[in-house]
């Protein structure tokens, strides 16, 4: 089945294709589909704004199932931010790298480095049917980047269940325990029981 991922992030269409493909499904980016469009994200929770992607674009599909996530880094000593605000958390035109270097700055002296990912995903039928599912991985930040795998705030995130940063970690070790991959396992589980109904 192929399904249109309603993101414009490289990093989690190339994640979504790992995962699910090896469950049969095809991804296809909004940009493969040529559809340009720009979603705000005004919901007040992952799951909210996960919906509110996925409605969207699949407005723009007529008969193409459509999925969208929305994630983000929670970091204790922060009061949980970066959290909804992820993506633009160091300004619009920030980079990785900015993003990565502002979290290492604010958290110079923090003894809790507690933090999570999470992941909220959001898949819409042909016919407007809508589930939602959700993952949550743990771990705590570096005080220095290290690596260069996986995309954001990878290089700074040491996720305790694997022991080891998400910036060196393979792909596959990721995508075992990420929260991406766990909302897109939980996913998986609604989807295969909705279509055996
Ligand atoms: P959004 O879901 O498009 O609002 O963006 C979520 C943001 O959270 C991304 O742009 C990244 O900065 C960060 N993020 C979410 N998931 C991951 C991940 O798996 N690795 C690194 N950063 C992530």
């Amino acid at each position: 089945m192929k399904i249109v991922a309603a993101t414009t992030n490289q990093g989690k269409v190339r994640e979504f294709q790992e995962i699910l493909g090896e469950l049969g499904f095809e991804i296809v980016s909004i940009h493969e589909m040529g559809i340009d469009v720009e979603v705000e994200e005004t919901g007040s929770s992952f799951t909210e704004n996960a919906l509110i992607k996925a409605r969207a674009v699949s407005l723009l599909c007529d008969d193409m199932p459509v999925m969208a996530d929305d994630s983000g880094l929670c970091i204790d000593a922060l009061d949980d931010a970066p959290g909804l605000y992820s993506a633009r958390f160091a300004g619009e035109e920030a980079t990785d790298e900015d993003r990565n270097k502002k979290i290492l700055e604010l958290m110079k002296n923090a003894e809790n480095r507690h933090a999570y990912y999470i992941a909220s995903v959001a898949f819409i039928f042909p016919d407007g049917r809508e589930i939602t599912a959700e993952g949550k991985v743990e771990g705590e930040i570096m005080t220095t980047e290290e690596g260069t795998g996986g995309f954001g705030y990878d290089p700074i995130f040491y996720c305790t269940e694997i022991e080891k940063s998400f910036g060196i970690a393979a792909p596959e070790e990721k995508n075992a325990v990420s929260h991406r991959g766990r909302a897109l396992k939980n996913l998986c589980e609604i989807l295969k029981k909705e279509m055996e109904e």
